[in-house]
């Protein structure tokens, strides 16, 4: 069975390489010459690598970890210390962990929370306790009911205090969704929170060894095409074109540089673009569509990566922290963290500027000065000196609309991988699954919707399974 997919992020990518493992002919289209959607990553003038995003991996990601081994490349992946690392904002320049010991989970989580004594008073410990221990026992139901709430108005409601949620949730909030805790859900955390706590090694974080793009995403494509799939770059869809009773005849390609549109015909179609492009290029008859209509009730969430090489180290910390600043959410220095960016003289800091509405129309000058003083809490000691350190150059990649924004109310605009229409299907980390906008949920939603086909398909149809979708001119099919 041919089957044609729009998208070569992870979800489409993890959906072709899927569906090949179960017999079929996918062609993945993508509209830019890069792979990976949001881990895209490029190579500047001098060889160095700049990303999209600055991207962790969590011991709580079974489905990513499980493609890994599936790719045979695990060993890409760098583990490092099971720690979280708070810079402390009213000590410039020092640090606050949370040591998780070899213990089992939850009981490892328990000690790196007693034990920090930096962040959180003996009394903010037992708020906090008797806040989130009775929703982490009841369970995803009970999570699930929490996303009518803001996080902030949840923790409210539990008696948390104000301290809590500044000292510790803003950071969380800004990491998990580049939003306050006064806008995004409280399912978010709390999800976050269940998955990271039961298990050992949930919250341990691991970084790729290079750029996603050539590290992860090319071994997937190359699992694609040595069974018989292809992904093509440079490749956008431009409209889905429908049969009479609403079914779609083929997915029109935009020609580039002079060349003609050309249709591409498959037996079923994956959309694995992200919600703002599918909402533009619903065909008129689907906008009528209760289950379409709903996409409108999700939008994607501005961000900003920035990329910072200075002329000496300015840490040897080799993991992720949280700025705990206000404009900067996450950041690593990627010459520790990552063997192929790797420099023992000078730092790459990769930095994730959130939130970002106020900031992304904003130039790379203002973007860039605001970030630099914010760096001067975080790195006293290199910066405001007689001797400060030298910024060598920069990249800043802005995306204005990423993953979706996950504010109350919005699970229920999440659509299902199967779609009314019958040979049509979604995936992407905005469709429904338990890891909301993250690698883990891109990952499992293309596997569930190469799932969705696999049961959907008929006996008949699963035998045409090694047939090419088709490629024709438009001017000629799109009257045919
Ligand atoms: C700054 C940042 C940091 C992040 N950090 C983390 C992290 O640490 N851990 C984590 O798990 N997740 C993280 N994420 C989230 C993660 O990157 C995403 O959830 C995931 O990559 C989304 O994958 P996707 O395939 O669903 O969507 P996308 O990656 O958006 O893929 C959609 C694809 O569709 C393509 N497309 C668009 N229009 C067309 C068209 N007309 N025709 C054909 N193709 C089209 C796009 O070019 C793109 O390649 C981060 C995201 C950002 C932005």
């Amino acid at each position: 069975m041919r089957v044609a997919i729009a998208g070569a992020g992870l979800a489409g990518l993890s959906c072709a390489k899927y569906l090949t493992d179960l017999g079929y002919s996918p062609i993945v289209l993508e509209s830019r010459d890069v792979l990976g959607g949001l881990v895209a990553a490029w190579k500047d003038e001098d060889g160095d690598w700049y990303e999209t995003g600055l991207h962790v991996f969590f011991g709580a990601y079974p489905n990513m970890l499980q493609l890994f081994q599936e790719l045979g490349i695990e060993e890409r992946l760098q583990w490092k210390e099971h720690t979280m690392i708070f810079n402390q904002p009213e000590k410039p320049g020092t640090y606050s962990r949370f040591d998780f010991p070899n213990l089992p989970a939850p009981l490892n989580g328990i000690v790196a929370i007693l034990r920090n004594n930096d962040m959180l008073s003996w009394g903010e410990k037992i708020e906090l306790a008797k806040g989130l221990v009775p929703a982490m026992l009841r369970g995803q139901k009970y999570v699930d009911s929490t996303d009518r709430l803001t996080f902030s108005q949840w923790l409210k409601q539990q008696g948390v205090g104000d301290d809590v949620e500044q000292g510790i949730f803003i950071a969380a909030a800004k990491s998990l969704n580049f939003i306050d805790p006064d806008e995004i859900s409280a399912l978010v955390l709390l999800t976050a929170l269940n998955k990271f706590l039961q298990q050992k090694n949930g919250s341990q974080v691991a970084f790729l060894d290079g750029s996603p793009t050539e590290r992860l995403c090319q071994p997937i494509v190359d699992h694609i095409t040595e069974r018989g799939g292809e992904v093509k770059l440079n490749a956008p869809l431009k409209e889905i074109l429908l049969n009479e009773d609403g079914s779609v005849r083929g997915f029109l390609i935009r020609g580039l540089n002079g060349a003609e549109d050309e249709i591409v015909t498959a037996d079923l179609y994956v959309s694995a673009m992200p919600v703002d492009v599918v909402k533009v290029m619903l065909p008129q008859p689907w906008q009528e569509n209760e289950f379409f209509q709903k996409l409108n009730g999700l939008e994607g969430v501005p961000v900003i990566n920035i990329h910072l090489w200075f002329d000496r180290k300015l840490t040897e910390i080799d993991n992720l922290l949280f700025s705990r600043s206000q404009l900067l959410s996450v950041y690593a220095d990627m010459s520790n963290a990552c063997k192929e960016y790797a420099d023992s003289e000078r730092s790459m800091l990769e930095l994730v500027f959130a939130p970002a509405k106020d900031w992304i129309d904003k130039s790379e000058a203002e973007i860039l000065a605001a970030t630099l003083v914010e760096l001067e809490t975080l790195f006293p000691q290199h910066f405001g000196g007689e001797n400060p350190a030298k910024l060598l150059k920069h990249k800043i990649v802005k995306t204005p609309r990423s993953v979706y924004k996950a504010i109350p109310g919005c699970q229920e605009y999440r659509p299902s991988q199967v779609t009314p229409i019958s040979n049509f299907y979604l995936a992407g980390s905005y469709t429904m699954q338990q890891f909301l906008g993250s690698m883990e949920g891109a990952v499992l939603s293309g596997k569930l919707t190469a799932q969705a086909i696999n049961a959907q398909a008929t006996p008949e149809a699963k035998t045409s399974t090694k047939q090419k979708p088709t490629l024709q001119p438009a001017t000629n099919a799109a009257t045919a």
